[in-house]
């Protein structure tokens, strides 16, 4: 039902995945990532600073799924920064989730005042040599610090995960992930479900295509090639979030969503070159 990506070293990604920042630990994110599979979600994006990676992988032991059949992310956190740290903080991840490797490990933040980020690069590189984890990638990094990667490293991310929706569009990055083959995860699709859902141009276009302001925006990044993983608790929400594949936006519509974009006063979360 949801399509795949391919990414730049040919392993795939469902394009449509589940985000479980600010679930609970324990068992709220067993509750959520259990619903979000019977609703047919196959990718969960969690992190070791969300504290529920155990809950993920209680509820992947309890679905009855085989590991193939799941695509699992997983990122460092800030204070494990370092060659060998991540590559232990990568382990000691697998322990919580219960599996031998995950399908993507990021790291979350540049943090480029600490200037370490090209030494964890290498962590992860070795992390993926070693088999525990199928593809790497990166998550906030901006153009300046994908260029350092490209200058001083032998692999190319293969995801930048970064925040992205109609109102914060990220037009520079989007191209330069196109023009060097890394795939964009958007973060906080949906606007963290603030007045991006409520905005006219959104509202109008739900009710033009009957559907909801969420499904509409979802349809706008899938049908940009964004992969995304909406986070929501309620199971209404949850399988609403993945009935997205039955309809299609007019061009013409996904060019008047992108023209929501505010630039810079878009942005929801921090700008990572200011976060240490
Ligand atoms: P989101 O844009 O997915 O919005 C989630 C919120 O929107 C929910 O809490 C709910 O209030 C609302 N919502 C969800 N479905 C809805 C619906 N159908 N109708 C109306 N409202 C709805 O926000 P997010 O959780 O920030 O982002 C999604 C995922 O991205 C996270 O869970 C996490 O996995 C990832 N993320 C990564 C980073 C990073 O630094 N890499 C940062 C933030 C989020």
């Amino acid at each position: 039902m949801v399509p795949t990506i391919t990414l730049n070293d040919g392993v795939q990604v469902p394009q449509l995945g589940f985000g479980i920042w600010q679930v609970e630990p324990g068992r709220p994110t067993v509750d959520a990532v259990t619903q979000a599979f019977e609703a047919g979600y196959r990718h969960v994006d969690t992190a070791q600073m969300y504290r529920n990676e155990e809950g993920v992988g209680q509820a992947i032991a309890e679905s009855g799924l085989s590991r193939d059949e799941i695509f699992v992310t997983t990122k460092l956190n800030n204070n494990r920064h370092g060659r060998e740290e991540a590559q232990k903080s990568l382990e000691e991840s697998l322990t919580k989730l219960g599996l031998d490797h995950v399908d993507l490990f990021l790291i979350h933040w540049p943090l480029p005042a600490r200037d370490d980020f090209v030494d964890t690069w290498r962590g992860l590189e070795d992390a993926k040599a070693a088999g525990r984890t199928r593809s790497i990638g990166v998550s906030n990094f901006q153009v300046a610090h994908l260029d350092r990667l490209a200058a001083e490293t032998d692999t190319v991310p293969s995801v930048n995960q970064i925040e992205l929706h109609p109102t914060f569009g990220q037009p520079e990055l989007r191209a330069y992930h196109r023009d060097n083959g890394i795939a964009t995860e958007a973060w906080s699709p949906l606007g963290q479900g603030g007045p991006l859902l409520s905005a006219p141009i959104v509202t109008a276009l739900a009710e033009k295509y009957g559907r909801s302001p969420a499904q509409v925006v979802l349809r706008w990044h899938l049908q940009l090639g964004n992969i995304v993983f909406p986070k929501s608790v309620t199971p209404a929400r949850i399988r609403e979030n993945i009935d997205v594949f039955d309809f299609e936006l007019a061009d013409d519509d996904v060019a008047t969503l992108s023209g929501l974009d505010e630039g810079e006063a878009g942005r929801l979360g921090p700008n990572p070159d200011n976060l240490s």
